[in-house]
């Protein structure tokens, strides 16, 4: 059995059966079964469809969002947001099916032309930070473009994502297209990613598992996403304006509880600014209101388990330089206070490693080009920000770090109309807007003879 826990009241709050290597290629071969029909739906059916399970997420958005705050202990207010955006995913990508053209090419000799064709049944794996919401960014283009889908959920969070299948059958998605199945990654996910069934698996998680899956699906060429860690840099230049940047710098990081691929966890700041930059950071992080998820006030919650508040623990021993620390409740649940450690060089461990808890770096910098070359001393490249008045320089500085998504004068990472995804270490492929459709498809060139004597087919025979 999985039980699964609350994190702010360390309670069980479900139990439910813990699927393995069978009950995982039952859901593939359940997806290899329907794929063939939903293929073949009408691109307006199809879409009709996803609009119509938009609705019914829709009109479930307060229970679910009640359910994720609890179960990934994460503010009310941030919850409901997000199953805001998995509504606002579906719809996005209910435009989709009709819309995956091709194109057609100048040849001798004929006509050419190209489609977009699914890839079957694809693995999706998804971590505990934002459950639904990561789920959401894989499975409405996946089921867009044609394909079905068998969706391993982390075991820790595992509840919104088994209401997802049955909102999905009561909206009309035929019973067999999105399969939900709730085991160990180790296990199932594994499983997914050896498949022989499984054309493709899109992953999101920690670099070390991502690296596993990218190894273990070369057995069978398999397609991969991989949207893993981050260790992104908050650029803030003097000549900012060091009150937005301070008092947005905290949720940057902070938010999620810190477990946040985009999590801004190293803020480089201007030696010239240093001085205002912290005491106007230390009132917003002291500000923050760290308690119970249910409490619309919250803006942050506890960690997500007993594991990750040992693992973060580690970071913040007796020789950290803590600058300051926010609020956290006594008792029971995995709290940590959100703490700032200053000043703090890159070549630190807290520095160099994904904390995925509420602990941010301050760290100072010269000039542009001090700062551009700390930014890029990672291994990771997701997310990030530079913050200056001066837009030149905010332009070089963007264009300048190695990172997938990048705001200006913003700690935005994420829309649903615009790609995302990683540079370096954080990751293979894109997420969101229009390039995941490309993630979910295979692009097919046909050729079509109209010449008698077609003068290209010796020519393509000698190349090949
Ligand atoms: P994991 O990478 O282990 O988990 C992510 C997902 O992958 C879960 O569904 C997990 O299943 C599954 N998984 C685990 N092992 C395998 C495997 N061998 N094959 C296929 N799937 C697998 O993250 P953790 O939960 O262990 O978190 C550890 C660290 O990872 C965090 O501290 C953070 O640094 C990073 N992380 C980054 C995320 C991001 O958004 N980039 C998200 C989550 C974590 P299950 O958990 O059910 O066993």
């Amino acid at each position: 059995m999985i039980r699964v826990i609350e994190p702010a009241t360390e309670e069980v709050m479900a139990e439910l059966p813990r699927a393995g290597v069978v009950e995982t290629d039952a859901a593939v071969a359940r997806a290899r079964a329907a794929f063939p029909a939903w293929r073949a739906l009408d691109p307006a059916e199809r879409s009709t469809v996803l609009h119509r399970l938009a609705h019914a997420i829709e009109d479930r958005a307060g229970e679910l969002a009640t359910l994720e705050a609890r179960n990934a202990g994460k503010p009310i207010s941030d919850a409901g947001g997000e199953i805001g955006m998995v509504v606002e995913t579906f719809r996005y990508y209910a435009g989709a099916p009709e819309r995956l053209l091709g194109k057609t090419i100048p040849v001798a000799g004929g006509v050419d032309m190209t489609f977009r064709e699914p890839l079957g049944v694809v693995g999706l794996i998804t971590p505990w930070n934002f459950p639904l919401t990561i789920a959401s960014w894989k499975v409405a283009p996946a089921l867009a473009a044609g394909n079905t889908i068998v969706l391993k959920p982390a075991e820790l969070t595992p509840l919104t994502a088994i209401e997802l299948e049955k909102v999905a059958v009561e909206a009309g998605i035929p019973e067999g297209v999105l399969n939900v199945v709730a085991g160990p990654g180790s296990v199932c996910g594994q499983r997914l990613v050896e498949h022989p069934d499984v054309a493709k698996v899109a992953f999101t998680g920690s670099t070390e598992v991502g690296r596993g899956i990218a190894q273990a699906a070369a057995g069978t060429i398999k397609r991969v996403t991989l949207e893993l860690g981050g260790k992104s840099a908050n650029v803030i230049f003097g000549d900012a304006d060091l009150q937005a940047a301070a008092s947005s710098a905290p949720l940057a990081v902070f938010g999620n509880a810190g477990q946040d691929c985009c999590a801004r966890s190293r803020i480089l700041v201007e030696r010239s600014a240093m001085d205002e930059f912290m005491s106007a950071l230390e009132q917003a992080v002291t500000a923050l209101r760290v308690g119970d998820p249910l409490d619309h006030e919250t803006q942050m919650g506890p960690l997500i388990s007993a594991d990750q508040l040992e693992t973060v623990s580690s970071y913040v021993n007796g020789e950290a330089p803590v600058a300051f620390r926010g609020s956290a409740p006594d008792g029971p649940g995995y709290w940590f206070p959100p703490t700032v450690l200053a000043p703090v060089s890159n070549d630190d461990r807290p520095a160099r490693e994904e904390i995925f808890g509420p602990v941010a770096c301050v760290i100072p910098f010269e000039d542009e080009a001090e700062a551009v070359s700390i930014a890029n001393d990672t291994i990771y490249g997701l997310s990030g920000s530079v913050w200056t008045r001066d837009g030149a320089r905010a332009l070089r500085t963007a264009r300048a770090i190695e990172t997938g998504v990048i705001s200006i004068n913003s700690n935005t990472s994420v829309r649903v109309s615009t790609p995302f995804g990683g540079f370096k270490q954080s990751g293979v492929g894109r997420e969101l807007g229009p390039n995941a459709l490309d993630a979910y498809s295979e692009v097919k060139n046909v050729y079509y003879a109209t010449e008698p004597g077609d003068p290209e087919a010796g020519e393509a025979e000698n190349i090949v």
